[in-house]
C-alpha cells in the first residue's frame, strides 16, 4: 500500500528493493528528522487582490534529507498519515509557525499563517489538546492562524469534523476548505461546516482566463462563497493573465508561482520588509 504513494523518482533515488522496505526506512528516518532540524517550513504568500499586499502565508513542510536530498511532501505526508506520525509532524510545523509568526508580529508585520491539517487529525483528541497547549504557551493569538482542511478530510466524520472545527474557531483560528472542487461536497454540506474561506483547487483556476467552462465554474464558486460569507483564495496562479482574470471576477486572494514560490522564512522576511518600506 505504501508503494502507491511514491513514484519512479523515489525508486531510483533510494535503490531499495520494494515499497514497503522503503516506507519503513523512510518513516524511521522521519522520526529522527523531527528532532534534528531536517524538517523545515517554507512559506508561500497569498496576495490580497484588493490591496495587492501579502495578507497571509501558507506553511508548507520541506524535508532536507542529507543523503536522499530534498524529499517533497507528497512522498512522506501520506505515509506519515498511515503510520500515526502526522500528529507529531503537524505539531512540529505548528511550533515553527508560531515561533515565526511571533517574530513577524514583533517586527510589525500582520500576516496570518495557514497550516495544513490532515483529515485524521480532526478526530484526534490528543492532537487537539496539544494545539491548545501550544497556543496557550505562545504570544500569538489564534486570530493569526488559519487551518486548511480538505473536503475528504471533513467528509469522513461530519459531526466530529464540525465539533473540532468549531473548537478551533472558538480559539480565533480561521478555517479554510482546501482543494475545493476536487471532492464530492454538496452545497448544503459546505454550508454546514464552520468555514471562513474556500481555496479553489488549481485544476479549476489555471485555465479560467482561457476556457469558458472553467471561467464559469470559478465565477459561480466565488459568487456562491460570497453569498455564504466566505472569502475565496485561488490557487496555482502561474501567469499575469490568469491573475488579472481572477481580480476581475472579485476573487479575494491569489496564491501561486506567479506571485511567489514557497520560500524560506528568511526570504519571506525580506519580502515583508520590502512591502513595509514601499
Ligand atoms: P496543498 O495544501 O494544496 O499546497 C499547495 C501545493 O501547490 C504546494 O505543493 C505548493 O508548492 C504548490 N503550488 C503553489 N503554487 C503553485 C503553482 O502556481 N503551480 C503549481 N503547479 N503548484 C503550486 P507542496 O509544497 O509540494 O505540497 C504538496 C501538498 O503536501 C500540499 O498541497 C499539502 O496537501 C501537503 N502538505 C504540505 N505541507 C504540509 C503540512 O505541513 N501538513 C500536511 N498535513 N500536509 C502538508
Ligand atoms: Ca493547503
Ligand atoms: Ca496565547
Ligand atoms: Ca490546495
Amino acid at each position: 500500500e505504501a508503494a502507491v504513494h511514491d513514484g519512479v523518482f523515489w525508486r531510483r533515488a533510494s535503490g531499495e528493493r520494494d515499497g514497503l522496505e522503503r516506507a519503513v526506512s523512510l518513516m524511521g528516518e522521519l522520526d529522527a528528522a523531527l528532532g534534528n532540524g531536517e524538517i523545515e517550513v517554507h512559506y508561500q504568500p497569498k496576495l490580497c487582490l484588493a490591496t495587492d499586499r501579502i495578507a497571509s502565508v501558507e506553511a508548507l513542510v520541506r524535508w532536507r534529507h542529507p543523503v536522499r536530498g530534498f524529499t517533497p511532501p507528497d512522498l512522506f505526508i501520506p505515509l506519515a498519515e498511515q503510520t500515526d506520525r502526522i500528529g507529531p509532524l503537524t505539531l512540529h510545523v505548528l511550533t515553527t509557525v508560531l515561533r515565526d509568526t511571533s517574530d513577524w508580529r514583533a517586527r510589525g508585520h500582520r500576516v496570518t499563517a495557514a497550516v495544513n491539517i490532515s483529515a485524521k487529525l480532526l478526530a484526534a483528541p490528543d492532537f487537539i489538546a496539544a494545539v491548545d497547549e501550544l497556543l496557550a504557551r505562545s504570544d500569538v493569538p489564534g486570530e493569526a492562524l488559519i487551518f486548511e482542511v480538505t473536503e475528504s478530510a471533513a467528509m469522513s466524520d461530519h459531526a466530529t469534523a464540525v465539533a473540532t472545527l468549531n473548537h478551533y474557531r472558538e480559539r480565533g483560528i480561521a478555517v479554510s476548505m482546501d482543494d475545493y472542487g476536487t471532492g464530492q461536497s454538496t452545497l448544503s454540506y459546505i454550508r454546514e461546516l464552520p468555514l471562513n474561506e474556500l481555496k479553489i483547487d488549481r485544476s479549476f483556476v489555471q485555465h479560467a482566463h482561457e476556457r469558458s467552462d472553467d471561467a464559469a465554474l470559478v465565477r459561480s464558486t466565488i459568487e456562491l462563497a460570497h453569498t455564504l460569507g466566505l472569502k475565496v483564495v485561488a490557487e496555482g496562479i502561474e501567469d499575469a493573465a490568469n491573475l488579472a482574470f481572477l481580480k476581475s471576477i472579485r476573487c479575494d486572494y491569489a496564491q501561486g508561482y506567479f506571485i511567489s514560490r514557497p520560500i524560506t522564512v528568511t526570504a519571506l522576511l525580506v519580502l515583508l520588509q520590502g512591502e513595509a518600506a514601499a
